[in-house]
C-alpha cells in the first residue's frame, strides 16, 4: 500500500461555512488553553505537563463544554498533538542551538483548521468524474458537504485520514488516500534517456538542446504585487483598507503558486512518460537561495542581482519538480538519476573530454580548451548528468525508502526501477 494525498474544494452553503467556522474557533481555544495550561504548570510549581495529560483531560472539558462534544474526540486529541508537535520542534531547536522560536497563542483567524487523524467521524462519497461529497459528523447533526475535484485511485483507495484547512475564505479538505500499488502505476509513452539541467534562463534544459522556457510569472506580477504592498504601507496598520489589501495580496500570491504547481505538475509527467531514464544534477536550493548578504565583516557582493536571482530561483520551484520527478518516476517504472552535484560539477564539465572548464554564471556558452568541445552551457550540463547515469556506481538514491539497506553499505547507488514495464494501469 502507497499513501497518497488528494486535495478537495469545498463548497459548504451558509450554515455549513458557520459551523466549520465555529469548529475551528473551539479548536483553536482548545489549543490556545493547552498552551496556557503548559506555560501555567511550569511557572507556577517548575512542573511539564504531557501530551498524554493533556488527553486525559479531555472527558472533562467536554462535560463542561458540551459544544466540544460533536467534534470528535479524535479531532480533538489531534489538535492537542498539534501542541505536543510545536513543542517538541521547539526542544529539538533548543538543543541544536538553533533560534528557539517558542510555540505561539493562535488567533483564530489564523488558526488554519483542524484534523481527523483517522477514518472515523466522516466519509468521503465519489459522484461521477467531477466532484462528491463530504460527509462529517454521525446521525441527524452530521454535515454533507459538496466538494470538487477527484482522485485516480479507484474503488481500491481507501481513506486514512483528513485535515480540514481555511484558506483565504475558501475551505480545503486534504485527505490521505492508502492505495494499492497497482493503482498508482502511470502509463509509459517511450523509453527515452534523457538528461535534464534546471536552470534560471530557461527553466528546463535537455541533452539534445530542447528547452521549457521559464514562464516566471513572479516576473510578470512583480511589479503589481510590489505596487501593491506599497499601497498597503501607506494605509493606517489595522484599518479596513489595509486589511482589505491585504486580502487582495495574498490572494495574488496563491494565484502565482497555484499556476506553478499546475506548471511544474504537467511538465514533470510529461518528463516520466517520455523516459525510461531522466537523469539530473542533485538538488541544492539551499546554496543557489542563500542570501548574498554575508556577515558585517564579510559583507557580500552583489546583493541586489542576488536577490533577484533568489526570486527566479524559487519561483521556478525546483524544489517541486524534483519531488514529483521521484514519486512520478516509481508510478511509471522509470529510472531517476540524481548526479552528485559536488562530485561531478555538471556545469563546469565538457561533455565530451570529461575535463573541468571553469565557467561564471554569466558565461552562457561552454567552450572546452581541451577538446574544442562548444555547447550551449546548460544543455552541455544536461549531456553530463545522461552521461553519468550510465556509468557504474554513480549519483545519490532518487528516493532512500526502497533502497534503505542498500544505501548503508554503499552511498553512491543509483535507484533501480525495472525500465521496461509499460502501460500497467
Ligand atoms: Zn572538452
Amino acid at each position: 500500500m502507497e499513501r497518497r494525498k488528494v486535495t478537495f474544494k469545498l463548497y459548504p452553503n451558509a450554515a455549513q461555512a458557520a459551523r466549520l467556522e465555529a469548529w475551528t474557533r473551539l479548536h483553536c481555544e482548545l489549543y490556545n488553553a493547552a498552551l496556557y495550561e503548559r506555560i501555567d504548570a511550569w511557572h507556577k510549581a517548575g512542573k511539564s505537563i504531557s501530551y498524554y495529560d493533556q488527553q486525559n483531560t479531555l472527558p472533562e472539558i467536554k462535560e463542561a463544554r458540551p459544544e466540544f462534544v460533536e467534534l470528535g474526540s479524535h479531532a480533538l486529541q489531534q489538535t492537542l498533538r498539534k501542541l505536543d508537535l510545536a513543542f517538541q520542534a521547539f526542544f529539538r531547536r533548543v538543543k541544536a542551538g538553533q533560534a528557539p522560536g517558542f510555540p505561539r497563542f493562535r488567533s483564530a483567524k489564523r488558526f488554519s483548521g483542524f484534523a481527523y487523524p483517522d477514518p472515523a467521524g466522516w466519509k468521503m462519497y465519489q459522484q461521477g468524474h467531477r466532484g462528491g461529497t463530504l460527509r462529517i459528523g454521525s446521525g441527524k447533526d452530521a454535515m454533507s458537504i459538496r466538494m470538487r475535484g477527484m482522485h485516480r485511485f479507484g474503488e481500491g483507495a481507501r481513506p486514512n485520514d483528513m485535515t480540514i484547512t481555511r484558506k483565504n475564505g475558501f475551505w480545503f479538505a486534504s485527505i490521505t488516500l492508502r492505495v494499492p500499488e497497482a493503482a498508482c502505476a502511470r502509463e509509459r509513452t517511450d523509453d527515452q534517456h534523457r538528461g535534464v539541467d534546471f536552470g534560471v534562463t530557461d527553466w528546463a534544459t535537455f541533452d539534445d538542446g530542447q528547452a521549457i522556457a521559464n514562464p516566471r510569472w513572479l516576473r510578470e506580477e512583480l511589479p503589481r504585487l510590489a505596487a501593491m504592498q506599497r499601497e498597503r504601507a501607506r494605509k493606517r496598520k489595522g484599518s479596513l483598507r489595509c486589511r482589505r489589501l491585504g486580502q487582495r495580496l495574498a490572494k495574488m500570491h496563491e494565484r502565482i503558486a497555484n499556476r506553478r504547481r499546475d506548471f511544474v505538475h504537467k511538465e514533470t509527467t510529461k518528463m516520466v512518460q517520455q523516459c525510461a531514464v531522466l537523469a539530473t544534477e542533485q538538488l541544492a536550493t539551499k546554496n543557489m537561495s542563500r542570501s548574498a548578504k554575508g556577515t558585517v565583516e564579510k559583507p557580500g557582493r552583489r546583493v541586489r542581482q542576488k536577490a533577484g536571482l533568489n526570486r527566479e530561483v524559487l519561483s521556478a520551484s525546483f524544489g517541486m519538480a524534483h519531488q514529483m520527478l521521484a514519486y512520478k518516476a516509481a508510478e511509471a517504472g522509470a529510472r531517476l538519476h540524481l548526479s552528485d552535484t559536488r562530485q561531478l560539477k555538471p556545469s563546469q564539465r565538457c561533455a565530451a573530454c570529461w575535463e573541468i572548464v571553469p565557467k561564471t554564471l554569466a558565461q552562457r556558452e561552454h567552450v572546452c580548451p581541451h577538446c574544442g568541445h562548444t555547447m550551449q552551457r546548460d544543455r552541455n550540463s544536461a549531456l553530463v548528468v545522461l552521461i553519468d547515469a550510465h556509468m557504474p556506481g554513480t549519483g545519490v538514491a532518487a528516493r532512500p525508502k526502497p533502497l534503505a539497506r542498500q544505501r548503508a553499505k554503499s552511498k553512491s547507488l543509483t535507484r533501480e526501477t525495472p525500465t521496461t514495464t509499460a502501460g500497467a494501469v
